[in-house]
C-alpha cells in the first residue's frame, strides 16, 4: 500500500480551502458534510460557495492565499488553477507537518481524497492511490449499487444494541454470530422496508430470546422481476435474491435471473403454464405462509411488475391476514420493458396522450373488455396474454371504431436476446401470427405509436433460424 486509509475527525475545526471555483466548492462540500468549520481564501468565489458564504455557512477571506492562513487549521486543501500558489501551500503546510492536499496533483499531497460512499455513519472510501480516478468513481458506482441506501439507518440502530448485546452474548464468537444474523435478516429488511419501529422492537425481542430461541420469524419478498433481461432488475430485487432462503418463482421469470439467485437457495417452481397451472394460486399462497412460518426468508419472484396482471396482490392479502411481514418490490412490467426494446413510445405528443395495460385473457379464457373505450385515437392499448385472444381482440377494435389500418405490433419475448418484433394493423394481424412460429410470452401493441418502430427501433434481433424458447428453466 501506498497511502495508509484513515478516517479524520475534523468536527468543528478548522479547515482551509485555497480557491473560490468549483472544484474548490466540491471540496467545501465534502469538509461541511464532516462537519468542519470552513475557510476559503481567494480573491473570488463562484456562485456556490458566495451562496455559502452569505448564508453563513463557511468563512471567506477575499484576497491571495498567505503563509498565516494555516496558522491553526488542522488540515488544508489547494484548488486552485494556479500551479505556483498550490506548490506554495503544499509546501508550507509540510514545513508545518500541516496534512494538505492539492488537487489533481498527487505529487504534492501528503494525503489524497478516495471516492466515497456515503451511508452515514457507514462510509466506504476508495482509492486507486491516485493512479485512476476514474476507475475508483467506476467501483464506487457499482458500490452504490449493491449497498442499501439503507444501511446508515441500520448502522444507527444497532449502535444503539451494542450495550445490551455485549452484556447479553459474553462470547465474541457468539456475539458476531448474533450480529450476522440481524444484519442480514429481518431486522434489516425492516429497517430497509421504512419500519424503523418494528425493527427495534424485533431486535429488542431477539436479545431477549435469543439464547433460548434462536428462530427469527420468516418474511417474504414479493418482488417484480421485469420482462427478462437482467439488467432491467432493481439493486433492491438483486440484494433481496442474493439473500433468500428459499425462492418460489413462475414461468415468467427468465432463466437468466434466476443464474443470480443465492446458489444455495432451495428453488421451488410453481408454473403457470397456460392451461395448466403447475401450483393452484391457493396453494401458492398458502406454500408463502408455510414457508415463513418455519422462519425462512422467502423471495416470491414474479415476472415484470407483481402489480399489475400477476396477482402479487392476492398473495399479499393471505400473508397480511396471518400477520407475516413482507414487502414488495416493483419490478419493470412487460409493457414498459417491450416498448422500450421494440422502440415504440407508448405516449408520444403526436399520436397517443393516453396509454391503459389490458389483459387480454380472463378467468374462464373468454376476453371480454370494455371495447368501446379501448377503441380510441390517440390512445395506445397494451394486451398482456392476448395472443389466444387476438381474433376477439381486431374484431372488436374495428367493430367499436378504431380503422383496420390500425398499426399493431407483436413482442415477443421482450428484452430477451431472443427478442422479435412484428408489425402488422388490425386487420393483418392474424395473418402474420399464422405464418409465424410464435413463442410466449408475448405482448401486442396496438396504436399510432407503432409506426415509430421502424425509425426508432435500437435493438439488434437474432435470425429467426437461432431463436428457441428461453422462458424454460429447470423444472419448467
Ligand atoms: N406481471 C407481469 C405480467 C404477467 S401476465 C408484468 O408486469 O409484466 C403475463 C403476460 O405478460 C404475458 O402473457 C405477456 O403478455 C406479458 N409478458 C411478460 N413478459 C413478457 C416479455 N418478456 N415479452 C412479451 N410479453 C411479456
Amino acid at each position: 500500500m501506498d497511502y495508509l486509509p484513515i478516517f479524520i475527525q475534523i468536527k468543528n475545526r478548522p479547515c482551509l480551502v485555497v480557491g473560490g471555483g468549483s472544484i474548490a466548492a466540491r471540496k467545501v462540500a465534502l469538509l461541511r458534510k464532516a462537519q468542519g468549520d470552513v475557510t476559503v481564501v481567494a480573491p473570488q468565489l463562484c456562485d456556490e460557495l458566495e451562496k455559502l458564504k452569505n448564508d453563513g455557512l463557511i468563512r471567506h477571506q477575499a484576497r491571495e492565499f498567505e503563509e498565516a492562513d494555516l496558522a491553526e487549521c488542522v488540515l488544508v486543501i489547494a484548488a486552485t488553477n494556479q500551479r505556483a500558489v498550490n506548490e506554495q501551500v503544499s509546501e508550507l503546510a509540510h514545513a508545518q507537518r500541516l496534512p494538505v492536499n492539492v488537487v489533481d496533483n498527487p505529487d504534492l499531497c501528503s494525503f489524497i481524497m478516495p471516492s466515497i460512499i456515503d451511508r452515514s455513519p457507514v462510509v466506504i472510501a476508495v482509492s486507486t492511490g491516485g493512479s485512476s480516478p476514474v476507475l475508483a468513481r467506476l467501483i464506487r458506482t457499482r458500490l452504490e449499487g449493491s449497498i442499501p441506501a439503507a444501511y446508515g439507518r441500520l448502522a444507527k440502530l444497532v449502535e444503539g444494541f451494542r450495550d445490551r448485546v455485549k452484556a447479553a452474548f459474553p462470547d465474541v464468537e457468539a456475539r458476531r454470530g448474533f450480529w450476522e444474523k440481524i444484519l442480514e435478516g429481518p431486522v434489516a429488511e425492516r429497517v430497509f422496508s421504512g419500519h424503523e419501529d418494528e425493527a427495534e422492537k424485533l431486535l429488542g425481542k431477539a436479545i431477549d430470546e435469543q439464547s433460548a430461541n434462536p428462530e427469527m420469524p420468516g418474511e417474504v419478498y414479493l418482488v417484480g422481476a421485469g420482462p427478462g433481461d437482467p439488467d432491467l432488475l432493481t439493486f433492491r430485487a438483486l440484494r433481496l435474491m442474493q439473500q433468500a432462503d428459499v425462492v418460489v418463482y413462475d414461468r415468467l421469470v427468465s432463466p437468466a435471473i434466476m443464474e443470480l439467485v443465492r446458489r444455495d437457495a432451495e428453488i421451488v417452481y410453481v408454473g403457470k403454464e397456460r392451461d395448466k397451472h403447475t401450483m393452484q394460486q391457493e396453494n401458492i399462497n398458502q406454500l408463502l405462509v408455510r414457508l415463513a412460518k418455519e422462519g425462512k426468508r422467502v423471495l416470491r419472484l414474479k415476472g415484470g411488475d407483481p402489480f399489475i396482471f400477476g396477482r402479487g396482490g392476492e398473495e399479499i392479502e393471505e400473508l397480511a391476514a396471518e400477520g407475516i411481514a413482507f414487502q414488495v418490490v416493483p419490478g419493470i412490467t412487460a409493457a414498459n420493458g417491450c416498448s422500450a426494446y421494440a422502440g415504440i413510445p407508448l405516449t408520444h405528443r403526436d399520436y397517443a396522450q393516453s396509454c391503459v395495460f389490458v389483459t387480454g385473457h380472463l378467468k374462464d379464457g373468454s376476453v371480454d373488455l370494455n371495447w368501446k373505450a379501448l377503441a380510441h385515437p390517440n390512445q395506445t392499448v397494451v394486451f398482456y396474454m392476448g395472443l389466444h385472444g387476438a381474433p376477439t381482440l381486431c374484431k372488436e377494435m374495428i367493430a367499436h371504431g378504431l380503422p383496420a389500418s390500425t398499426p399493431v405490433a407483436l413482442v415477443e419475448q421482450g428484452t430477451t436476446p431472443q427478442q422479435r418484433v412484428y408489425t402488422a394493423t388490425l386487420d393483418t394481424l392474424l395473418d402474420v401470427i399464422a405464418s409465424k412460429d410464435i413463442k410466449p410470452p408475448t405482448l401486442i401493441i396496438v396504436g399510432e405509436v407503432v409506426n415509430l418502430h421502424k425509425k426508432l427501433a435500437w435493438l439488434e434481433e437474432k435470425d429467426s433460424a437461432e431463436k428457441e424458447g428461453v422462458f424454460a428453466y429447470r423444472n419448467s
